[in-house]
């Protein structure tokens, strides 16, 4: 087989196996053989530029960086939806229906999904540009972001119109959310809101390489363009499951609007079955002839409507505030319900997020308060029922010292948490911090377990991280629940430790904003902790994607005495605080001591791979251009600015193709 077929028939599969996988949900090839079959494409890709092509998958990997969403003029207006929320409202909608069609009307209800629009267009069976609704008349142009959704096809199966638009909603499965919310919390931020706002803002990252990394899906309900010979909603909806296209799996064909009813009601109460958010049903009038005739108003289509559900309420009386200390030592007021149930769970305490919100909200102990469930995971108190607060109620005051350790609590500037200072002294933040080192990303202690950190905290054995090493069995057996095995398993474990890399011993390390990847980051760069001590801020923001914040947390934590002597205990007892001989021998140096900006679009290699490859040839990629810069290697699209900042700092500018014989 020569290099040509190999390529299409590699993209041909994988292809496939995107569409089981995420548009059938069946998978058909385990992950580790997807990945090698993906980077074999990769490479040939790479030593074969020739063979380029736009729908090819391995580009749902992402690296385009768009730095301004180009605005473009829908073809057709991006309508939104009237709204309805009783039977009565669907009723006079059917009236209105049947004064301008004639002949019986039937409708397809569909669930609403609660995300972000789009309109993907296609020409010849490929894609070719995607754009979110914006103010319905003219949209963003966010073609890399959707390029990297994996039920987006990039190339249509079946027989498919030559030119068509179709339209859906982008949204983020809970189940996504709260592993990229789980991640955020790891790392010490503040944790996404809800998965519409994260699904729409996920369109408007400017690198798209950080879209692939969410979780996010395409569902399509509806197909625009003219000589399509498709006559009704519900066949709509069928053409483009054919074509290869995520359409709901939940959609229902009525000839009445107390069928429509059925389907609300059964929603109305099982949507919190389903695996992304809904926040209602669109009825849609099913023929297509039908809706040419209804056509629209202002705002919206006359021949579909939204049923809204209604969002679940309840009201319960506050018992108390509680105020919890989180490892960073950040205060999280909580209020304590009479138990309720709400959609479906019983409910006993709801966030009160900070201080403005008690303020804000005016909530006192032993009012009645109106909790709400939405997309958050923890229900929100919307607001307090005045005519049943109590005679002798009387105002919130916020706490004003660390209810664990009494240490007055700080509020930075421009920040809505308050903290507790008292990071050496205070146990939740003790315990959270040994917790989050042992974590599976972190140190992944096995034999040792969150429950026991808090049981060896309060029995006085460990006050930090390195206590860990210095603990024996014969210290830990007589404690409650600890048998023989538990305690020789607890040491093996923590001596165990000692072998895991760099990066995760620095993720540990539990430095705030230094998650996952930033401990990546970091560790590739220095390759030393001491290295990684010494760097000053202007250093640090040098680095690719380190931002300010990161930069001042890093200088922060090593400037701290208590944190210097924690990391020289760890060296001690044979933490791997640098980089391993093998993941240093791995690197070539050819590109030793030279520093590089990346800017623009390339064609053989991605942005990422482009950066991975000076990374691992010994070279650092810094994130602006300075007199200290080697080399910017510049694609496609670099901006103005950029260039001529190197000219006038006498930076060279090379192309892609002449780095890539650099370290040929
Ligand atoms: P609204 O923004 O409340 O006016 O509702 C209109 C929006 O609902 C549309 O722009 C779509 O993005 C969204 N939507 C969600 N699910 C559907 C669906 N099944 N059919 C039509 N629109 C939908
Ligand atoms: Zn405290």
């Amino acid at each position: 087989m020569d290099i040509k077929e190999q390529i299409l028939q590699l993209r041909d599969e994988l292809s496939q196996h995107n569409y089981n996988y995420y548009v059938l949900d069946t998978p058909s090839i385990s992950d580790f053989e997807f990945d090698t079959k993906l980077k074999q494409l990769q490479a040939l890709e790479t030593a074969h530029p020739q063979y380029y092509d736009a729908s090819s998958p391995t580009l749902r990997v992402g690296g385009e960086v768009t730095k301004n969403f180009e605005t473009v003029v829908h073809a057709q207006r991006m309508y939104s939806l009237d709204n309805s929320y009783s039977k009565e409202d669907l009723m006079d909608w059917e009236t209105r229906l049947r004064k301008m069609v004639d002949g019986p009307i039937q409708y397809t209800c569909e669930l609403k999904y609660d995300g972000a629009s789009i309109s993907l267009t296609y020409e010849n069976g490929l894609l070719v540009q995607a754009l979110t609704r914006g103010d319905g008349t003219q949209g963003d142009n966010v073609t890399a972001n959707i390029k990297t959704i994996k039920s987006v096809p990039l190339k249509l199966r079946g027989d498919y119109p030559d030119k068509f638009e179709i339209r859906g909603e982008i949204v983020l499965p809970f189940e996504g959310f709260n592993a990229m919310n789980a991640e955020r919390i790891a790392a010490g931020e503040e944790p996404y809101k809800n998965p519409r706002n994260t699904a729409s803002g996920s369109l408007k990252l400017q690198d798209s390489a950080e879209v692939a990394k969410r979780p996010l899906e395409c569902l399509l309900y509806s197909i625009v363009g003219d000589n399509i010979a498709i006559k009704t909603q519900f066949e709509n909806l069928e053409k483009a499951g054919s074509w290869g296209f995520k359409v709901p799996a939940i959609a229902k064909l009525t000839d009445s609007i107390d069928g429509v009813l059925e389907f609300v009601n059964y929603w109305d109460t099982h949507r919190h079955e389903l695996p992304y958010e809904t926040d209602g049903v669109v009825i849609k009038v099913n023929s297509l002839y039908q809706q040419a005739e209804l056509g629209y108003t202002a705002k919206a289509p006359r021949w579909a409507m939204a049923y809204k559900f209604k969002a679940e309420q309840v009201s319960t009386r506050l018992e108390h505030i509680s105020y919890q200390v989180g490892r960073t030592g950040a205060i999280t007021p909580v209020a304590n319900l009479q138990p309720v149930e709400l959609a479906g769970t019983i409910v006993k305490r709801a966030s009160l997020h900070n201080a403005d919100q008690i303020e804000k909200l005016d909530v006192r102990i032993g009012d009645w308060v109106y909790v709400e469930k939405g997309g958050e995971i923890i229900p929100k108190i919307m607001g307090v029922d005045l005519d049943r607060r109590p005679a002798e109620s009387i105002e919130t005051v916020y706490i004003s010292s660390c209810p664990e350790c009494d240490t007055p609590l700080v509020r930075n500037e421009g920040e809505a948490q308050h903290y507790c200072p008292n990071d050496v002294g205070c146990t939740p933040q003790i315990i959270g911090r040994i917790q989050h080192y042992i974590s599976r990303k972190a140190l992944d202690i096995e034999g040792l377990g969150g429950e026991t950190v808090a049981l060896l905290v309060h029995e006085g054995l460990i006050r930090d991280y390195a206590d860990l090493y210095e603990l024996t069995a014969d210290r830990i057996i007589h404690l409650d629940r600890m048998a023989e095995k538990s305690a020789d398993n607890l040491v093996k474990g923590v001596q165990a430790s000692k072998d895991v890399p760099f990066e995760r011993v620095l993720f540990g390390l539990g430095i705030r904003y230094v998650g996952e990847t930033v401990a990546k980051k970091l560790a590739k760069h220095y390759k030393s902790i001491e290295a990684l001590s010494k760097a000053t801020l202007e250093d640090l923001e040098q680095v690719d994607e380190i931002g300010i914040k990161i930069a001042e947390s890093v200088v922060d934590f090593f400037s701290t005495e208590a944190n210097v002597q924690l990391v020289s205990r760890l060296i001690l007892y044979g933490l791997q605080l640098q980089l391993s001989e093998e993941a240093l021998s791995n690197q070539s140096t050819q590109l030793e001591g030279l520093r590089f900006v990346v800017s623009g679009v390339f064609e053989t290699v991605s942005r990422d791979e482009l950066k991975a490859l000076i990374d691992s040839n010994g070279g650092k990629v810094v994130s602006s251009i300075s007199a200290k810069t080697s080399y910017v290697v510049a694609g496609a699209n670099m901006g103005p600015s950029k260039r001529s900042k190197a000219e006038s700092l006498q930076v060279p500018i090379i192309s892609e193709q002449a780095f890539l014989e650099m370290i040929d």
